[in-house]
């Protein structure tokens, strides 16, 4: 038997698009078969049926309906699949033969542009690799919002560089050339850890000067980190003819394009960002909370919370820049009233990052228009809020940000207050803007005004009370008569249905009066659409100048935040500095100390140089807060350099390139290898790329193989990095007691340990930082701590006596029961010093009523 015309239509289409889900319209219906029913059925909980094509088989089939296609597609885009849509593209009704259909649009996750499938507070990045022998180039593209930004890196034998930048970004989706294939660990990288959409392209759509002549309208002179000839332009040539291709009926438009160079930014490696959780935590991708992000966010806009996370992201290396945001925050932070006008004014601001797109590709509608204008009248009240401020970052947004009067104007000249949500609809272009189309509006009001009249005349003339006017869509207007009525109908009445209760007519002169009506009704319809596309055309060409507003925006609502955040939290400003010198005095865990139980974090001080106290070396039981420490002074470090306060009483920052973390046991076991091979291997990156200007974190390096062994790497990798290749500042947290040795051997080692308190059987953390190695590992009373049976606490206790008989050199000095007993005493006095030495510092003639409560709030807490 042979196929039918339309499942050959189907066939031909599909034949070009064999990796993709493919929508067909039918109809009322997108439908999908075969294979790709099947799969869609599954996804999208639909019930599969079968349809005859001509052939002896079904073909097995699923639909949804067109006008909920949006929901199905963006399910589809999120689990991975591409959707390509397949419209009907004449008018079934009068179509001659088999309807004309053509493909109008490829889905992919990153080319999505319906941004209610988005989430808005993440960047929707597409990336293009493009991989050389030598150099990779990377290249960023945001659909939704029309950001670009590419990088080069130097290749380095496990691509790891290349890796990092993927992780500032965390594309969803990635094309690359073949070269791709040939690192395994960057394959790896895409497929499981960023779990991106991934195709191949081939090396002809790597064309530079598509991507020169795309960027034509924007100045690239200003772009320090790129020649012509680089191949960031290449990258970008792919990435847009990608795009183009999948959007198939306008073409990507580029609104801000950035290349950036290595030596802009503080350098987080991925395993880093991980560790410190920055934007998202070890277990949870997708929710904030637990990260640094979480506690810095509270931004009252969709571009101003996706900067700050970009700024985590991507924290400042160069000073200047640094304290050009922190006075800004700082203002903010001084002044609680301005905060809170501004945050109320930037509480209206819509998106406009992703409707401005939405403009240019003609998806907008008329409220879209609205929210532009509504945002747009926002900045003028917003200059005048900051009229009296003094940072540079704050005088910028005032003077420097267009408030583009001339956009508000126009928008609210031609759309109406409350325009309906389809711009088919017709009612959106206000009146007073075209004058052809008041005209036509007054024609058909009058028309309607009109049939009134005709139908009060119709009563009069026939004497029938009960006749009426309607309208419905099969027959246009008529008049409608009951029943019993019917006999006094006159002859000019044409009959054209006959009700259970009555009879409709209609007349010449009703038929005239409706022509006009319908009529104008048409063209007041194409009319406005008209005039809309005109309203977005001129909109759209002023995209550079409102882009540049909302940027303004969103980086005040960051500095606000920051700022809300500082206040809320008591956080105060550091001192960046130039210098080697990582200086804090009372630093807290911006995330912990949000959530620790019974309230109350015990802050800790951190000395780091490049001198005498480069590497510390942290000891104290498990559990005691080595890492939280250790990570709190790399958070603290990595907010002065976004240009936030920071959790500490007092806090001097020097500025580090780069920061490096060797955290934990990694969860990473799903990527088949093992932990401590990945561990070294996580050392190894650190000891090639650390300088001295870093900051490196070591967790309990070398605990992944046998004791010996684990105590040799760990000293060696310690006494490289204090030694003159790195001499990086450093801190080292182990449980190998014997490394302490090093203080008084090494140049720049120093040895603190975390205090626990010994009441006879049971142990207290202090959670103090102090000066000295710990003596004891306590980790029976931690066993018991975590409720581990009594009798295998005892048996443990019996053991250790037996080793420590035999070997005593083997298990650290042990002190004696005596010094114990003065420790635990000198701890005991340990808080009370404190109080004593803070209420020392205070001048009690400049306290304010408030501060002097607080101050003893602070006291009570020590004592605790
Ligand atoms: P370690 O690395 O020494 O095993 P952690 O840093 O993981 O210990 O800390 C264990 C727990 O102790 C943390 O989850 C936190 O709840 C608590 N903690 C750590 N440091 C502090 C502190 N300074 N103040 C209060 N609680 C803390």
């Amino acid at each position: 038997m042979a196929l039918s015309p339309m499942m050959r239509q189907y066939l031909e289409v599909k034949e070009k698009y064999k990796n993709a889900i493919l929508m067909f319209r039918l109809g009322d219906f997108y439908e999908m078969f075969f294979e790709d029913a099947k799969v869609a059925s599954k996804e999208l909980e639909l019930t599969l049926t079968g349809r005859d094509c001509g052939e002896s088989d079904r073909a097995p089939m699923c639909g949804v309906p067109y006008h909920a296609v949006d929901s199905y597609i963006g399910k589809l885009v999120s689990r991975g699949y591409k959707v390509v849509i397949c419209e009907q593209m004449e008018d079934p009704a009068t179509a001659k033969g088999i309807v004309r259909r053509d493909v109008t649009r490829i889905v992919t996750k990153g080319t999505v542009t319906d941004i209610t499938q988005l989430d808005e507070t993440k960047n929707n990045y597409i990336c293009s690799l493009y991989i050389l022998s030598d150099v990779t180039a990377l290249c960023f593209a945001d659909i939704s919002t029309g950001e670009v930004s590419a990088t080069t890196v130097i290749n380095d034998y496990e691509m790891n560089r290349v890796i990092n930048e993927l992780s500032v970004y965390s594309p969803i989706e990635i094309i690359s050339n073949l070269d791709i294939e040939r690192y395994s660990k960057l394959n790896d990288y895409v497929k499981d850890r960023l779990r991106a959409s991934y195709s191949l392209q081939d090396d002809n759509s790597f064309d530079g000067e598509l991507a020169k002549a795309r960027l034509r309208h924007i100045d690239l002179s200003s772009l320090f980190y790129v020649d012509e000839y680089s191949p960031v332009y290449p990258a970008m040539g792919a990435l847009i003819s990608y795009i183009d291709r999948n959007l198939i009926t306008v073409n990507f438009e580029i609104k801000r394009f950035d290349v950036y160079g290595d030596s802009q930014y503080l350098k987080l490696d991925a395993n880093t960002r991980r560790n410190l959780e920055l934007c998202e935590t070890m277990r949870d991708k997708t929710n904030k909370k637990g990260t640094l992000l979480g506690v810095l966010d509270k931004t009252c806009t969709s571009p101003g919370a996706r900067l700050l996370r970009r700024s985590i992201e991507m924290p400042l290396i160069n000073q200047r820049a640094i304290i050009y945001r922190q006075d800004a925050v700082e203002e903010l932070y001084n002044n609680f009233i301005l905060r809170d006008e501004l945050a109320e004014c930037l509480k209206e601001v819509f998106d406009l990052e992703r409707l401005m797109p939405k403009i240019t590709y003609g998806s907008a509608g008329g409220r879209d228009l609205r929210a532009i204008h509504d945002t747009l009248t926002i900045i003028p009240k917003v200059k005048d809020l900051l009229f009296d401020t003094k940072s540079t970052a704050l005088c910028d947004i005032r003077d420097k940000t267009d408030s583009l009067e001339d956009v508000v104007a126009l928008i609210s000249a031609s759309i109406s207050d409350k325009p309906p949500f389809s711009v088919r609809e017709g009612g959106f272009i206000a009146d007073g803007y075209s004058e052809e189309l008041d005209k036509l509006r007054a024609i058909k009001k009058n028309a309607k005004a009109f049939l009134d009249k005709m139908e009060a005349d119709e009563r009069e003339k026939t004497g029938i009370k009960t006749l009426k006017i309607g309208f419905n869509r099969v027959f246009g207007y008529y008049i409608e008569v009951s029943k019993s009525y019917k006999d006094d109908v006159p002859e000019y009445y044409i009959r054209k249905q006959t009700l259970t209760n009555g009879e409709r007519y209609i007349t010449a002169e009703l038929k005239e009066l409706e022509d006009t009506v319908l009529s104008a009704d048409d063209k007041i319809n194409t009319l406005e659409y008209n005039l809309f596309r005109e309203i977005c055309d001129s909109v759209s060409r002023e995209a550079e100048r409102i882009s540049a507003s909302v940027s303004a925006l969103a980086y005040l609502d960051m500095y606000l935040s920051l700022a809300t955040v500082a206040s809320e939290n008591g956080y105060v400003r550091p001192e960046v500095t130039l210098d080697d010198i990582i200086e804090i005095k009372e630093g807290r865990h911006p995330v912990v100390e949000r959530f620790v139980k019974d309230g109350f974090f015990v802050p800790n001080d951190t000395y780091l140089d490049t001198g005498k106290s480069r590497l510390v070396i942290i000891t104290g039981p498990n559990m005691a807060g080595k890492s939280t420490f250790m990570r709190q002074t790399a958070l603290i470090t990595l907010m002065a350099q976004i240009g936030s306060f920071v959790p500490a009483y007092e806090a001097r920052i020097g500025i580090v390139d780069k920061i490096f973390t060797r955290v934990g046991a990694s969860d990473d076991l799903a990527s088949g290898q093992s932990t401590f091979m990945l561990e070294m291997t996580e050392v190894a990156y650190i000891l090639k790329n650390a300088t001295r200007r870093s900051l490196i974190i070591y967790d309990e390096i070398g605990r992944g193989t046998s004791t010996y062994d684990g105590m040799s790497i760990a000293r060696a990798v310690a006494e490289y990095t204090a030694g003159k290749k790195i001499g990086a500042k450093t801190l080292f947290a182990t449980h190998y007691h014997e490394i302490t040795s090093m203080e008084n051997e090494i140049d720049g080692v120093v040895n603190f340990h975390i205090v626990a308190k010994k009441k006879g059987e049971d142990i207290t953390f202090l959670r103090k930082i102090v000066k000295g190695a710990a003596d004891d590992s306590f980790g029976i009373e931690v066993a018991k701590l975590a409720g581990v049976p009594t009798e295998i606490i005892k048996r443990a206790k019996e053991v250790l006596r037996s080793i420590e008989e035999k070997a005593p050199e083997k298990v650290g000095e042990k002190k004696t029961a005596e010094e114990i007993q003065d420790i635990n005493l000198n701890f005991d006095d340990y808080f009370g010093m404190e109080v004593t030495n803070k209420l020392k510092e205070t001048d009690v003639d400049t306290l304010t009523p408030i501060e002097a409560l607080n101050l003893v709030y602070q006291l009570k807490q020590m004592l605790k």
